[in-house]
């Protein structure tokens, strides 16, 4: 009878420890994963986060020592949305103001909302690492990109017009492999860039062209040469931005151009001495003399993992890092005059871009909805959707035809022209390889519902084996 009763437990228990994982949403328990990961970073290390100041506040506190990083205005919801709508700055504002909030340092020009863009920033769960790569493609570029291969890591390059024309076969390759590409100007002359706005905006423009033309894609990410501090002013942030550009500094300077010749050692000491913030942007170089950043490379990559880090490239979502602005190292003046010049110079690729970008958007999204309709009546579901709304993040391995959905600490790579996948935490044993059903329908890869339903109780199949272990001791 006592026997009887303890097996009935035990059967009801297993019951419920097999129904458990279906009865709680797949994303709590992602999410509560990520947690883990994350708490273990955090508990290891201690995180500073470096003082942000709005961009108003930071143009206006007395000069420090070196330079301080500040954070772009925040976009919010509500700024997307009014940025659906066609902007005319001029109309709302008057320029005689703006030009005076401006020259007295103040980079919004008291405009917070309206000059971002269309960007919705959104900061990501796990720690986060962005490489960036400046002043490429040279001959050492197609080293990186190998290496960056063979890691499964995405980057980003701020390339030069002058230097992505001459080689336009990398530029191709950086995209196809799934890496962002940003705008470092045409020559990096300084005197050519920082003597007027003018003469940045003109580089900026003919590489915003040329990279157009490679990439298919409207570029709208920007870093200046030798980064912003000592170099721009209020008037340059706030053109840029209202063009639509999104400028990048950096919390990480892997000092590979402090001199010539930095050896791979010193490169990586000084990336592993830098300050783990959640979200991490490095400064590294591609260009010629720079062999040594090559070579220091894996273990930069290697170092970040082991901090529990992910790779992710900059984009829209990405709130750009910048640093306050100090006092410039160059004589410019800006007239009222060239003022105007510059709002009407930038106004016109603002509005311009900002039509394609939404026509081509909405097209896009309303094609898309009614694939995914007719593909989820015959039981397909877009990976992407799927991996987000189970809190995972795709990276799309273009050469290798293989998605790889990060998980928390796990990867669960799908691998379409074989037709299998596989769970793999780069730790313990490989998980079995199982047969998936693939299927491409306007650039967005599809799996079975029931596939991927497998695949998600594969990756809990260890703890599963524990917890029946357990109860049955
Ligand atoms: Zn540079």
């Amino acid at each position: 009878m006592r026997g009887r009763s303890i097996a009935k437990v035990v059967i009801i228990l297993m019951a419920a420890v097999l129904v458990f994982p279906w009865l709680t949403s797949a994303k709590e328990q992602v999410s509560a994963k990520k947690k883990e990961t994350m708490g273990q970073v955090l508990v290891g290390k201690t995180i500073h986060h470096p003082p942000i100041d709005s961009g108003r506040e930071a143009a206006q506190s007395p000069a420090a020592e070196g330079p301080t990083l500040v954070e772009a205005p925040r976009s919010d919801e509500q700024s997307r949305l009014q940025a659906e709508k066609p902007r005319s700055v001029e109309s709302v504002i008057d320029t005689q103001l703006l030009y005076k909030r401006l020259a007295a340092g103040d980079r919004t020009g008291g405009m917070e909302d309206v000059h971002i863009g269309t960007a919705a920033y959104a900061e990501p769960e796990q720690p986060t690492v962005y490489l960036t790569f400046d002043d490429g493609p040279s001959r050492w570029t197609p080293d990186v990109l190998d290496i960056l291969r063979e890691e499964h890591v995405p980057a980003t390059f701020f390339v030069l017009g002058q230097a992505a024309e001459a080689r336009a076969d990398i530029v191709h390759r950086m995209v196809e492999e799934g890496h962002a590409i940003g705008n470092h100007t045409y020559n990096h002359k300084y005197e050519e860039l920082y003597t007027s706005f003018a003469g940045f905006w003109e580089q900026v423009e003919r590489t915003d062209r040329i990279l157009t033309r490679l990439t298919g894609q409207s570029i709208r990410l920007l870093r200046a040469p030798g980064g912003t501090y000592t170099n721009f002013d209020a008037f340059y942030f706030y053109y840029l931005e209202r063009a639509g550009y999104m400028v990048h500094d950096w919390t990480v300077d892997s000092g590979d151009s402090k001199r010539i010749g930095v050896p791979a050692e010193e490169i990586v000491r000084n990336v592993k001495q830098a300050k783990l913030t959640h979200e991490v942007n490095v400064l590294l170089h591609d260009s010629a003399g720079h062999e040594a950043t090559v070579k220091a490379l894996p273990a930069i990559i290697r170092y970040y993992k082991e901090q529990g880090y992910r790779f992710a490239v900059l984009s829209e979502r990405v709130k750009p890092v910048s640093f306050r602005i100090g006092s410039l190292k160059w004589s410019r003046q800006m007239s009222e005059a060239e003022h105007l010049a510059a709002l009407e110079l930038t106004r016109q690729l603002d509005s311009m871009r900002h039509q394609t970008l939404v026509a081509q958007a909405e097209a896009a999204t309303a094609r898309y909805a009614v694939a995914a309709e007719q593909q989820r009546l015959q039981g397909w579901i877009p990976l992407r959707e799927w991996a987000a709304s189970m809190g995972a993040s795709v990276y799309w391995d273009g050469p290798a035809k293989t998605a790889r959905l990060q998980a928390g600490s796990e990867q669960l790579e799908l691998r379409t022209a074989s037709g299998t996948a596989a769970w793999d935490n780069n730790r313990e044993h490989k998980r079995p390889e199982v047969q998936v059903a693939y299927r491409f329908e306007q650039d967005h890869l599809y799996v079975k519902r029931q596939d991927a339903e497998r695949l998600w109780a594969m990756k809990d199949t260890g703890t599963f084996a524990y917890q029946i272990g357990g109860l049955i001791e």
